[in-house]
């Protein structure tokens, strides 16, 4: 990890001090354009915090902010999530959508969970482009009120976005990021 966004974050509000904190020995081996990418994803985190209010399934999260900091990286995107695909291609195809503690440190596995969550929101925003993944990043985060869904449960709020949003649910989306996967395998 060569940077972090950090600052107080109080449920229910936008959050207003945020800064980035660059880790000097990680920051210091990555070469110009790697580190345009780690501090795009932390931008897109501060921007994203700046403007939501609820916090969303850590995929989702992590997922949106790689999609923003790859969106203008010219590499295939094998090379981009190759860590992903050599999990895949050893353990198989994702049985489930990502779970918080695949995001832990102590996991050993982050850059293959970066990758996945960069192909998750990439496949949401297979149809709808960008301005699609953002409407549903929106809508998990600050839910129109008639969704009647619970504040408090980010797995609930991201469920009605995927019925409202995309027209879909957590199969249909499990199906379209593994088809993505598979295509990439075949590569
Ligand atoms: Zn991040």
């Amino acid at each position: 990890m060569a940077a972090a966004v950090d600052g107080p974050l109080v449920p229910g509000s936008p959050a207003g001090a945020d800064r980035i904190v660059i880790i000097p020995g990680p920051w210091e081996s990555l070469s110009a354009p790697g580190r345009d990418v780690v501090l795009t994803h932390e931008l897109t985190h501060a921007t994203v915090r700046a403007s939501t209010t609820h916090s969303v399934p850590v995929w989702l999260s992590e997922g949106f902010a790689e999609y923003v900091a790859y969106r203008d990286v010219t590499l295939p995107e094998r090379a981009v999530v190759r860590p992903a695909l050599d999990a895949f291609r050893r353990d198989g195809l994702p049985p489930a959508l990502p779970t918080d503690a695949d995001f832990d440190p102590a996991h050993g596995r982050l850059q293959a969970a970066y990758g996945s969550a960069l192909l998750l929101a990439r496949t949401i925003a297979r149809d709808g482009g960008t301005a699609g993944l953002v409407r549903v990043y929106r809508d998990v985060a600050d839910p129109p009120p008639v969704w009647n869904v619970p504040p408090d449960d980010a797995e609930a709020r991201f469920d009605a976005a995927l019925v409202h949003d995309l027209g879909t649910d957590r199969a249909g989306l499990l199906a379209g990021w593994r088809a993505r996967i598979r295509s990439l395998l075949a590569q």
